[in-house]
């Protein structure tokens, strides 16, 4: 997909270390994983989010925790199955054959550092609306048993599994193949300016080839890293959301509005992303990061099941927001989507057009660079006002849990399904006995998961800014300082 014209590549200085370094990056790749399995074991249908364990530590044992949180019958084996590792594997041979067969556009990155353009193919939103189609239509014929929701569901751990040993082998795999870079080459590959530093671990973690691409017999040239990250983990972050309403309506019969709202603004986010595709080329994940462990790991594990945590527990814990807290919750979504929206689509706007009507009244800096950077409108206000919109939203995800945290009963004494109790409890029966899930001493310690993604997001965003400034420090030098003279703050206007 390259145009074939050989260009010298241009090898930078490499950049100092980033997340902490090698051992941050050891950290990272160990407790990462560790995190979500153990979420995954805490918080959970069998006996609670905490489970009770975790609420009396000086009571525990192990063969209790092992019940508590509902540890496989054959132990660690129990983590992984040929008949899910072949149900992922088929979900990534769907996006595939979708990213072939959808109608795309095409569209040029920003100029390498070898001189070339890659060119990239853009049809992630019409092949997402065809697999939500084919969901729909599954769901309208089966129901809530419709078995990809079952599956996903009741393979979560298998599932992560599979996706994380994916992550490690795509990871080697970009790593050793980047070592056939050797200066000049047709395809325009290069390597990451932050990602050869000659520590073998942390290349590996931060990705050392920035673009690395495979052809694969009858689906074409594939950019690892754009449709990794567009495409599959996102789209399995939807997915499980409607997975865990699709168990919300079998165990309740009913969706409650807060799972059904936090499914939309989810969607409706990723979507959003889907429809401005051709914007990810101008992001730093792409201009700037190579393809490594690090995105491997946020595509294929973090993005599906952390972003998710929220749904899973409503999945359980059915709670209704009324009338007045959805009108909340939507109130802030519109805020912070305005902001988001309006922010990034000024900035492109001025970029590709700067004489378009929207944005021509704007204020500007030259720079020696040759790029303006905006002093007035929302990039006035903040120099990543943008990161403060995206944040806001990223509250609606949290709230809609409510103080969060339950209890599970099971007993052999029948109440009705469905069944909502008067002090917030809700009912309903399993194939031999009847289960109960209530707040009670778990009130507000559920937080922990569902209110996680407020606060992991805000330091992404606050270390993402970081990166962003020594980037723009290393492309505008002086002309970055004049410029930080003007809009004084970094995310939010007169306080950070
Ligand atoms: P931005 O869209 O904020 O782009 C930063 C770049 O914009 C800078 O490197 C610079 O690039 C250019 N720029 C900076 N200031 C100005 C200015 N005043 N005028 C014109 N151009 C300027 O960064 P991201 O790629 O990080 O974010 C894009 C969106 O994606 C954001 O809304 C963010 O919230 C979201 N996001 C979401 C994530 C998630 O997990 N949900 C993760 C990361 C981001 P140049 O070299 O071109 O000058």
């Amino acid at each position: 997909m390259a145009p074939k014209t050989t260009k010298v590549a241009v090898v930078e200085e490499p950049h100092g270390y980033e997340f902490g370094g090698p051992l941050g990056a050891f950290g990272i790749t160990f407790g990462l994983p560790l995190l979500c399995y153990s979420a995954t074991f805490l918080c959970n249908d069998i006996s609670g989010c905490p489970v009770p364990s975790a609420l009396s530590p000086s009571t525990i044992t192990i063969e209790k925790l092992k019940q508590d949180v509902g540890w496989p019958a054959n132990g660690i084996r129990g983590f992984a199955s040929w008949n899910v590792t072949f149900g992922v594997l088929a979900y990534y041979v769907l996006t595939l054959v979708l990213y072939r067969v959808v109608p795309a556009q095409y569209g040029t990155g920003t100029e390498l550092r070898c001189g070339g353009r890659l060119k990239y193919k853009f049809n992630t939103f019409w092949s997402t609306i065809v697999t939500f189609g084919l969901c729909a239509a599954g769901t309208f014929v089966y129901g809530a048993d419709f078995p990809v929701w079952t599956f996903m569901y009741d393979n979560y751990l298998q599932i992560m599994t599979t996706n994380l040993i994916f992550a490690y082998i795509a990871a080697t795999w970009v790593y050793i193949r980047s070592f056939q870079i050797k200066g000049s080459n047709p395809e325009f590959r290069e390597l990451a300016a932050g990602g050869h530093s000659g520590n073998m671990l942390y290349d590996w973690f931060i990705g050392r080839e920035l673009n690395p691409r495979i052809t694969i017999p009858l689906i074409g040239e594939i950019d690892i890293k754009e449709f990794l990250e567009l495409r599959t983990g996102l789209m399995a972050w939807i997915l499980y959301d409607f997975a865990y309403c699709a168990h919300q309506y079998k165990t309740y019969g009913y969706c409650t509005d807060s799972i059904m709202l936090l499914s939309a603004f989810q969607a409706m986010y990723v979507l959003d992303s889907y429809w401005m595709e051709p914007a990810i080329l101008t992001t730093m994940d792409i201009t700037t990061d190579g393809f490594g462990f690090m995105l491997a790991f946020a595509d294929a594990v973090w993005e599906p099941v952390v972003y998710s945590w929220q749904a899973r527990y409503l999945a359980v814990y059915p709670l209704t927001l009324g009338p007045y807290g959805s009108a909340g919750v939507i109130g802030v979504l519109s805020v912070g989507y305005y902001i988001f929206r309006s922010a990034n689509n000024e900035k492109n706007r001025f970029r590709v057009d700067p004489t378009d009507p929207r944005v021509s009244h704007l204020k500007y800096i030259e720079t020696k660079s040759g790029s303006k950077l905006l002093i007035s409108g929302w990039w006035g206000t903040a120099r990543h006002i943008n990161y403060l919109g995206d944040w806001i939203m990223a509250w609606t995800y949290c709230l809609p849990t409510g103080i969060a945290g339950y209890l599970i009963n099971h007993s052999s004494v029948a109440l009705a399904t469905g069944q909502s109790l008067a002090d917030g409890s809700f009912t309903y029966q399993g194939p031999s006995v009847q289960t109960e899930v209530f707040q009670g001493a778990a009130r507000g310690y559920g937080m922990v998961f569902t209110y996680f993604y407020i606060v992991y997001f805000g330091v992404l965003l606050i270390h993402r800014e970081m990166r962003d400034e020594a980037k723009c420090v290393r492309k505008y030098s002086d002309d970055w300082v004049r410029y930080k003279k003007i809009v004084k703050y970094r995310i939010i206007p007169g306080i950070y």
